[in-house]
């Protein structure tokens, strides 16, 4: 029989949660001498004393919300029990920290990768083909294929063709405020470090997204300086399906060769730009993976990497802890500006940072998006908040980034991508066979008993630290190796090795026509 066990976050935390497979049982007594009055599911919150009713429940140190009725001591604090606070208002937040110590320089780690003519890093060397309108869609699915079977193999060095397939470009009020963010997010994802500075665009011909307006002059840095290279279906020169298939085989040809000639080379860790999310999140993603995730954060910050967290809502209610994070006025304000742009975005359609949650979520253990939050946050570790990104804008700086994007998984990879990274780690504790064709994605799982289960989807398994076998360190020092093995091509994620891949989805909050 295993020792039961709980987890708390914080010493002055009043619940904590059971963390044995298949939860306990009432009348379990714990080492400590806590006794359970209900049964417990497994990653659900016991009450540590007697809680009154309207008091605080108090984990990771916050106030997760108030005691509908009154709870009794090592009784099961079920979601019915807990009144979400209320939204912390965006003004009078803690200022910036000053005088922090900077963390220490982390030195000596590299990783082999493709270096871009603009300076970026490849860790995979990859022919896209980017889309100016979802209409092109399956004339480049059907040229795609084809690339695959006839060219691909003639260019060993060459890892992948991807299509940057998206579903905007027209019937879309493409004037509108905020039709900026879907058109930028199409044009910097297409100059994505693991793309070799070469664009290549299909177009249809009529469509609003017109090639000029996806790239206008000088708006993106490619090789030699050139424009992108176009075909467009409607091109006069194209008589029938077979000459538009010839006519994007033959520029794809061209760019094979030239990206079959690209080498690795020994680049600092620096060089990495690691977007972090999570997905399928249950009470144990904000103990074992996201810390961990957050370990990893400060190697690579210290490193001096790139590291972007994102997912508005799953940090909204954190926005106090993260101005007092950011590295200066400037960056606090910038935090501000995007949160209240989400607000409004969110209160326009009717909801609020609420919506986020899901049923696995709660039967997972969180209560509200309050916890989630603090569950989340997490994953950025303790590094200062070097810089704010707004939605599909380019990171041009190192550190610790606040990339402000959906917390929806596909939107925030795309977003994430479009922001330049060329690695992605993705915390689940629900399970997702989530990955993105053009970036691998390294998969970490909350739970032992998921990364039993889901034994050739998981990278990582940081479920070994609620079971004990594992510290946070140790598995943050685990991920960041992996990290800079899979980035050299050394080793594969379970996601490249399935070939498993999302959807792009583009964040488009203007009106359709
Ligand atoms: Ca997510």
């Amino acid at each position: 029989m295993t020792t039961p066990r709980t987890i708390r976050m914080h010493e002055n935390d009043n619940v904590a949660i059971v963390v044995n497979a298949g939860g306990l049982p009432a009348g379990t007594v714990f080492p400590d001498g806590l006794t359970l009055t209900t049964r417990v599911p497994e990653g659900h919150k016991v009450a540590l004393c007697d809680i009154a009713q309207g008091a605080p429940i108090v984990r990771y140190d916050v106030t997760i919300g108030h005691a509908l009725q009154p709870i009794a001591c090592g009784t099961w604090v079920e979601e019915s029990l807990v009144g979400m606070p209320a939204a912390r208002a965006l003004d009078d937040l803690p200022k910036p920290v000053r005088g922090r110590a900077p963390l220490p320089p982390l030195e000596g780690y590299t990783f082999e990768g493709f270096r871009n003519p603009d300076g970026s890093v490849g860790t995979r060397n990859i022919l896209a083909i980017s889309e100016t309108v979802q209409c092109v869609s399956g004339v480049v699915a059907f040229a795609v294929e084809r690339i695959k079977q006839e060219l691909l193999p003639n260019y060993p060095h060459v890892d992948d063709v991807v299509a940057i397939e998206h579903t905007y470009g027209c019937g879309v009020a493409i004037d509108a405020p905020g039709a900026e963010i879907p058109i930028r997010t199409l044009r910097n994802i297409a100059t994505n470090p693991n793309f070799g500075g070469r664009v290549m665009l299909v177009s249809l011909g009529c469509e609003k997204l017109q090639p000029a307006r996806m790239f206008p002059q000088g708006s993106i840095q490619i090789q030699n300086g050139q424009q992108p290279d176009t075909v467009c279906l409607q091109d006069a020169a194209h008589v029938g399906f077979g000459d538009m298939i010839a006519s994007i085989m033959r520029t794809a040809e061209t760019h094979l060769a030239a990206l079959n000639l690209r080498r690795r080379e020994t680049v600092p860790a620096a060089e990495l730009v690691v977007g972090v999310q999570c997905g399928g999140s249950d009470a144990f993603s904000g103990v074992t993976a996201n810390p961990a995730v957050g370990f990893a954060s400060d190697l690579l910050v210290r490193a001096g990497a790139a590291v972007m967290f994102s997912e508005v809502t799953e940090v909204r209610d954190g926005i106090a802890q993260l101005t007092a994070r950011a590295a200066d006025d400037d960056v606090a304000q910038a935090m501000i500006r995007e949160m209240a742009w989400y607000d409004e975005y969110l209160r326009r359609g009717g909801v609020d940072r609420s919506a986020n949650t899901t049923p696995g979520n709660k039967k997972g253990g969180l209560a509200n998006i309050t916890e989630k939050a603090m569950g989340s946050i997490i994953k950025s570790g303790t590094a200062p908040i070097a810089g704010v990104l707004a939605p599909g804008d380019k990171l041009r700086q190192k550190g610790l980034i606040y990339a402000a994007t959906p917390a929806s998984d596909f939107i925030c990879g795309t977003l994430q991508l479009a922001a330049g990274m060329n690695m992605h780690v993705f915390t689940t504790g629900r399970g997702t066979p989530y990955g993105l064709a053009a970036v691998p994605v390294v998969k970490v799982a909350t739970r032992d008993d998921l990364a039993r289960r889901w034994h050739d989807l998981m990278d990582i398994n940081a479920g070994r630290i609620a079971t004990g076998d594992a510290t946070i360190a140790d598995v943050g020092w685990e991920l960041f190796h992996f990290l800079l093995d899979v980035a050299s091509g050394r080793k594969k994620t379970w996601a490249e090795h399935w070939r498993l891949h999302n959807a792009l989805t583009l964040f488009n909050p203007a009106p359709v026509t």
